[in-house]
């Protein structure tokens, strides 16, 4: 699912007039309304950038105020919405029709020119701004590195406003080397949580129920304690019946389980599915000898369906895991107020706790690999709303994925210009 590229995202502040502003507004205005007339009208019939450019691009350009360009970008936007709901669909959720109400409009080359002197020009639905970037005064701001390097390109970028300021995420790339075409180690990375609770959790914030496995594994554990006592051939013939339909239905929640698992992964282009030591999960979670078996069951499925896919499977240490922040790194055994509860003591963000888990377990394998000297640390980690690298590097994903506001980072981070 990877493409050839490693993908690179910016974020800067823009320092803009007060006219610049009302047309920066009414561009974001008009996206949000080009993307939903696409949207309504492609919605059940089409979801490919070359099925819905055609059938929507005459509307969206009669009844808003879009450029051309940026009426051919609403209606792949609305197609790339329309996909991510097909793709959930075939994975067992629930969808409903995309809305448009993140205030963002999407940039590409033909829409947004950079300048060396730090500057940047944008269509709206009048005539291009000239904006400059706000960048860090100091030269080691992490936007340098893209901004200044010649192998990085600017590709599909994204305006958001916010709190009265407009951010510029801005969009590079660059060839992979072969060495990072050949190893799956750089890449998005899709942290898993693995628990009696919830059975699968990912850092994108994929839920997966254990209800179900744990009734399948409960039954089974009855039916063999009570016919072990009895001890006689047809008990035991019983036993293998009764365990191999028990086992069955199990087998059957773990299937769906790790399709989901993949499906996820691949949504969110991840090179990369992480899980947690699996040795050490029996103590972790007091879980049963039936639950040790899912666990391992479902890693070895999740590696068999992934390998197809291009999807590389790997395990990190566990320690800290269910303690640490994900969002500030401050680890303490008062995270965890309660089993499902967690609430960071320092920064006080509040979230799942084994949501908060899969996102260290994500980001520790992403970690693992900036540490390592012989390489140059380019892993991601995928979430709910965009990516993250541990020099708080954050791409936001387009429209259609949800965006959730736990996900983001620091406001600090997102915004280095202050
Ligand atoms: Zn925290």
């Amino acid at each position: 699912m990877a493409d050839d590229y490693v993908h690179r995202t910016a974020i800067t502040r823009l320092e803009v007039s007060d006219e610049q502003r009302d047309l920066l507004e009414e561009t974001i205005a008009e996206w949000k309304r080009g993307c939903q007339l696409a949207t309504d009208l492609a919605w059940g019939k089409c979801n490919t950038k070359s099925d819905v450019q055609p059938l929507a691009y005459d509307d969206v350009r009669e009844q808003t105020d879009l450029g051309s360009q940026h009426a051919i970008l609403a209606t792949h936007q609305a197609a790339q919405a329309i996909t991510g709901c097909l793709e959930r669909r075939s994975s067992g959720k629930p969808v409903s029709k995309p809305t448009f109400t993140a205030p963002t409009v999407t940039y590409d080359t033909r829409t947004m020119t950079l300048f060396d002197d730090d500057t940047v020009s944008l269509s709206t639905t009048d005539s291009r701004v000239r904006c400059p970037l706000a960048l860090p005064d100091a030269d080691d701001g992490y936007q340098r590195q893209y901004l200044d390097a010649d192998e990085w390109s600017v590709t599909e970028s994204t305006l958001t406003a916010r709190g009265g300021d407009y951010f510029l995420h801005i969009g590079f790339r660059r060839p992979k080397t072969d060495t990072e075409r050949n190893t799956a180690e750089d890449g998005t990375v899709l942290g898993v949580d693995l628990g009696i609770e919830n059975l699968a959790v990912t850092s994108t914030a994929y839920f997966f129920s254990g209800r179900q496995l744990t009734h399948d594994i409960r039954e089974f554990e009855k039916v063999r304690a009570g016919l072990q006592q009895t001890g006689t051939r047809s008990a035991h013939r019983t036993l293998e019946q009764a365990s191999g339909r028990e086992l069955r239905y199990a087998r059957d929640v773990l299937h769906r389980a790790s399709n989901a698992i993949v499906d996820e992964a691949l949504r969110y282009e991840c090179d990369v599915i992480v899980f947690e030591d699996l040795t050490h999960i029996r103590e972790r979670t007091s879980a049963s000898w039936g639950h040790k078996w899912a666990f391992r069951t479902l890693y070895e499925q999740v590696e068999y369906k992934a390998e197809s896919e291009g999807i590389s499977v790997k395990q990190v240490g566990s320690a800290y895991t269910s303690k640490r922040c994900a969002e500030c790194g401050f680890t303490a055994d008062g995270n965890r107020p309660t089993r499902t509860d967690f609430r960071c003591q320092k920064c006080d963000s509040e979230a799942n706790a084994d949501y908060n888990a899969a996102k260290n377990i994500g980001m520790r394998y992403v970690r693992r690999g900036q540490q390592s000297s012989r390489r140059t640390g380019n892993s991601q980690l995928a979430l709910k709303s965009g990516t993250v690298t541990p020099n708080g590097g954050f791409t936001t994903y387009p429209d259609g994925f949800d965006a959730e506001f736990m996900d983001k980072p620091r406001p600090q981070r997102a915004n280095p210009s202050g």
